[in-house]
């Protein structure tokens, strides 16, 4: 469907946000087996059940929108997550893996505060102040994720990767 109007931009990319959190639900469990730091592994499941909360959320604006919450399939969600398991699959030191499944891990974040930043701002155009609210708690948690992942990046994953 061709989106005419922001309010149907809005609802169309509400759909590929769904399909991008529900695929990670899938990957995040992936993500956390194949980490060998515990930190990242405790980071992963952490995030996974954020994860969960996340969806909620978007059935919960659909609801709000009064309708139902269908997933459009997230073609860049899904790419990312293959190059992740691409990752997985290959013969790599589990430093070095740890290192990479962050990059992997940040592109995937770094996608959805893209989604959600622009969603929250077409929300407040649109004049939907409580969906507005309910992105932009999804928004933050993805903030934090990021940042956390930076900072097990520098706080000796990378390090330990070099070596
Ligand atoms: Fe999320
Ligand atoms: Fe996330």
């Amino acid at each position: 469907m061709a989106a005419e109007s922001l309010h149907e931009a809005f609802e169309e990319e509400l759909k590929d946000i769904l399909s991008a959190e529900k695929q990670l639900l899938k990957a995040l469990p992936k993500m956390a087996k194949a980490a060998s730091n515990e930190d990242l592994k405790a980071g992963f499941e952490e995030h996974l059940e954020q994860t969960k909360v996340h969806v909620e959320r978007i059935e919960k604006v659909f609801k709000l929108l009064d309708k139902a919450p269908r997933a459009k399939k997230c073609k860049a969600m899904e790419g990312l997550i293959e190059e992740g398991a691409e990752l997985m699959e290959e013969d790599i030191e589990p430093e070095t893996l740890d290192a990479m499944l962050i990059c992997a891990a940040q592109k995937v974040e770094h996608y959805e505060i893209a989604t959600y930043g622009t969603l929250a701002t077409w929300a407040k155009q649109l004049e939907l102040e409580e969906v507005a609210s309910i992105l932009h708690e999804t928004l933050e948690e993805e903030k934090e994720t990021d940042l956390k992942l930076t900072e097990l990046a520098e706080t000796g994953i990378n390090a330990e990767a070099e070596a």
